[in-house]
């Protein structure tokens, strides 16, 4: 059922440098929209928002997380940062910055921006609530690779596994331009965790199960914390792990919609 994750790859720089940062392209194709064709004001605004300044868009993204209650600095500007757009398909870019969930290929699909943001809020806390940069984390359900690429900025380390090698593909090529040297990449059943990569300071996990796997709590740090939603009585909800001295404490949190988590590889 199982093979080992094959290699703990780096993400390879591209040879030359993709466009400056800001300079984002117009991935909707054409020009920008600027009211020719006879566009309405809405739609060229749209067009511009993720064609030539996704940056506002982003922002008006990021304080509509901050109204929700999300606080954490880093976080918030880690959001602000990684432009979720270069992750979907073309057809879905106007989307790319609306609180909704997307279709990534495969049958799965990118969680929403304020269920992203609440899972990594939660897992930043610790035990104690105490804000804190996480160490080495691992994350099941690479998907497109968005959460992972917002991740790096946020672990000293990130493990980030995927089950399906069509989507471990994709979100390497995702992630090349991106640069992040402390991201590796890997193809595997995340169910058995990826015990190269422990002790974990963090788990998170995009794809929920009836229970979590036994591997993950042997794979955590004492003092670490676990995410992930878990399937039980025809819903999902939101669990936190915590790895202390005296043993694991399980806290249940609000109901989630993810996909489910398989295993083995396909
Ligand atoms: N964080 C991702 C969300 C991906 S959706 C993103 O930002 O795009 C959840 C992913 O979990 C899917 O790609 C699914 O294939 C993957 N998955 C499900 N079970 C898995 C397992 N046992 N190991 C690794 N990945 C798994």
């Amino acid at each position: 059922m199982t093979r080992r994750p094959l290699f703990p790859a780096r993400v390879e720089p591209f040879a030359a440098p993709p466009n400056a940062p800001k300079k984002v392209a117009n991935s909707a194709g054409g020009t920008p929209a600027t009211g020719r064709n006879g566009l309405n004001i809405a739609t060229a605004a749209r067009a511009q928002g993720v064609g030539l300044d996704s940056a506002a868009v982003r922002e008006r993204m990021v304080r509509r997380l901050a109204e929700q209650g999300i606080a954490h600095p880093e976080l918030l500007a880690a959001m602000a940062a990684v432009e979720r757009h270069r992750f979907v398909d073309s057809a879905l870019v106007n989307q790319a910055y609306e609180d909704t969930s997307l279709p990534i290929g495969l049958g799965q699909t990118i969680s929403k921006p304020s269920v992203v943001a609440r899972m990594i809020e939660l897992l930043l806390q610790g035990v104690d609530g105490a804000q804190r940069k996480t160490g080495r984390l691992l994350e099941v359900g690479t998907g497109c690779g968005y959460q992972a690429a917002l991740l790096s900025r946020l672990a000293r380390e990130v493990y980030s596994i995927e089950r399906l090698r069509g989507l471990h593909e994709k979100a390497r090529a995702n992630l090349r331009p991106f640069r992040l040297p402390n991201l590796h990449l890997l193809f595997g059943d995340g169910m058995q965790g990826f015990a190269q990569g422990a002790p974990y300071a963090s788990i998170i996990a995009a794809a929920g199960g009836s229970s979590i796997p036994q591997p993950w709590i042997d794979q955590l740090a004492v003092g670490g914390r676990i995410v992930a939603p878990i399937e039980g009585g025809g819903q999902q909800t939101l669990i936190v792990i915590d790895k202390l001295e005296q043993g694991v404490r399980r806290s249940v949190l609000e109901t989630v919609h993810f996909v489910p988590l398989k295993s083995g590889v396909a």
